[in-house]
């Protein structure tokens, strides 16, 4: 498995006109929880963070980011629709079948990237709260 850098953190600690998001729309910018504190994300069963979730186009890199940024350690909080627990076990699914985290972000990020090419982030249609 390949370690990342955590670039940036999880979409919820992103804000509009923030990090990543200045220079132009990337996947962040479709995130459901954009804007929010992270309190919701890391407060056990982390109910309203998953509804979120649920309802956002983007959990594909943003799970991904989180097992590639955790790998094989301590994991915190809800990240991608998942708690821990359940990235635990998807991050085993991978490791199963030699799929690396890091590699599936890529493609995940290339894919967002040509899909929002020359996209005004914040003229972007926001998920509803
Ligand atoms: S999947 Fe959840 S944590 Fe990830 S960007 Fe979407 S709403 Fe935020």
């Amino acid at each position: 498995m390949t370690a990342i850098a955590l670039a940036g953190g999880p979409a919820h600690w992103a804000t509009p006109g923030d990090g990543p998001n200045r220079n132009g729309a990337t996947w962040r910018s479709l995130a459901a929880c954009r804007g929010l504190g992270p309190d919701d994300f890391y407060s056990p069963p982390y109910s309203r963070a998953l509804a979120r979730c649920r309802r956002c186009p983007v959990w594909g890199p943003c799970l991904f980011l989180a097992l590639a940024s955790e790998g094989a350690g301590y994991r915190f909080g809800a990240w991608g629709g998942a708690t821990p627990t359940q990235r635990d076990a998807a991050y085993a699914h991978l490791v199963a079948r030699h799929l690396d985290p890091a590699v599936l972000l890529a493609q995940e990020e290339a894919w967002w990237a040509s899909r929002l090419a020359g996209r005004d982030d914040q003229a972007l249609p926001q998920a509803a709260a």
